[in-house]
């Protein structure tokens, strides 16, 4: 589905006038469409058709409550990578039942919570987290259920920091030394074994890298049910590209099917094990925008700014990644001349841009809607530059809510505390 459009020349956000947004709210402010989302999350989930399966939304894409609300009510698991992240999952209503805990370095603290609140299993990424683990369990007289992640050392083409499924990555355990740890794990008397995940990178627009994973995970299913390991599942990950510019990733349905096409050609042995996928951005990243509006125009000789209200601590992907998000105008119609313009925020630092290099009739005072800015945006947001975190809307038909109300200036001071006045010696 086609989330923003445009009606008569304006922006919409489903049936909701992108004016009509920050003229309520100001911006910066990103807004959600609850039908992409929702979309994309049943896309994903009917394509396991019959198939024993669960879809852990992950978590940290975008973990807004209410984001985390509208999924959890179509019955998603989560994937969360911190104890944080769980406490979130719980209040929006997640079942605990439904989580994966992924992440390489779980403190003894998390490790107790997740055990407590009864968490799906562990994706556990060290011999050495396992041990931790078991420790934690034998005092809470639990059992825990894990999953050993594998790293499957598949070579992907994205971005060397979105890559992870590489031998010289941190992730996850070596998958030719992983049956020696399922070998150690047998011998710890409050771990169960229940599993195996793998997770190679994200932004992946082919099938070719998933498939070549499975294959690697299956053969080290194969070889741990000969050392008499049955396993219940195999968690497959997230990655799942998404259309920034002009990507063609496959569809989720798609993405799934092609999958399950493969565990069917490998043979009927591991009909029985549920599939579990783990997707963030394929799920909320083309359901968000990020609106702002043009502050200042600058010709600088050679160059020309559009100085406009957002900035890397709001979306920081083109400062970290330089990642590509196309920037629109709210009105299709412009009396303005063109030109080609950087857009960058007002925050002091020489990466502080949304986009360069983009034509465009505008003039100050105008809207901009950043594009695909759904995930890894307002997750990854920050208060650099004493800079209130931009307010955050879910667009759900033809109205629209509040889901995160702007930062003030007081919520960003209130954590912090002066040193008493000196004393006076005498
Ligand atoms: C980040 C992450 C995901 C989600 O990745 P996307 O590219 O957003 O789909 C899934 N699983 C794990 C373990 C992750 O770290």
């Amino acid at each position: 589905m086609e989330p923003f459009t445009f009606r008569n020349g304006e922006l919409y956000a489903e049936g909701v006038a992108a004016a009509a947004i920050v003229e309520e709210l100001g911006t910066p402010c990103y807004i959600y469409s609850r039908a992409m989302v929702e979309s994309q999350w049943l896309a994903f989930d009917q394509a396991f058709g019959g198939r024993e399966h669960l879809v852990c939304y992950a978590v940290k894409a975008n973990s807004n409550l209410a984001i985390l609300n509208v999924l959890a009510r179509l019955g998603s698991g989560f994937d969360i990578v911190s104890g944080g992240e769980l406490e979130r999952v719980l209040r929006a209503g997640g079942e605990p039942s439904k989580v994966i805990y992924s992440g390489v370095g779980k403190t003894v603290r998390e490790i107790g919570r997740a055990l407590e609140t009864g968490i799906h299993a562990f994706n556990v990424e060290s011999e050495a987290e396992l041990e931790q683990i078991n420790q934690v369990a034998g005092g809470l007289n639990k059992i825990a259920s894990v999953a050993l992640r594998v790293n499957p050392d598949v070579d992907i083409n994205t971005h060397p920091y979105v890559a992870t499924g590489l031998k010289e990555s941190k992730f996850g355990i070596p998958i030719d030394m992983a049956a020696g740890v399922a070998a150690d794990a047998r011998h710890l008397p409050n771990i169960r074994l229940v599993g195996l995940a793998c997770h190679i990178g994200s932004q992946l627009t082919e099938m070719a890298p998933f498939i070549e994973a499975l294959e690697r995970v299956l053969e080290l299913v194969d070889d741990l049910n000969d050392s008499g390991v049955d396993l219940a599942y195999l968690d497959l990950g997230g990655g799942l590209g998404i259309g920034y510019y002009d990507e063609q990733p496959p569809e989720p349905d798609e993405f799934v099917m092609a999958l399950m096409e493969k565990l069917q050609t490998m043979g009927t042995r591991y009909r029985h094990l549920q599939i579990i996928i783990e997707p963030g951005r394929a799920i909320v990243g083309n359901a968000g925008a990020l609106l702002t509006q043009v502050m200042y125009l600058k010709h600088n000789g050679s160059r020309n700014f559009a100085v406009i209200d957002a900035a890397m601590n709001d979306l920081m992907r083109p400062a970290l990644y330089d990642a590509w998000h196309e920037i629109i105008p709210f009105a299709q119609h412009s009396q303005q001349e063109a030109y080609l313009y950087d857009i960058v925020g007002p925050v002091c630092e020489s990466g502080d841009f949304l986009g360069r290099d983009r034509e465009l009739a505008i003039a100050a005072g105008d809207y901009l809607a950043v594009l695909s800015a759904g995930a890894y945006g307002s997750s990854m947001s920050s208060n650099y530059n004493t800079r209130p975190r931009a307010a955050e809307v879910m667009v759900d038909g033809d109205r629209f809510h509040i889901i995160r109300r702007r930062e003030t200036i007081d919520d960003l001071m209130s954590p912090e505390s002066l040193l008493p006045e000196s004393q006076v010696v005498k």
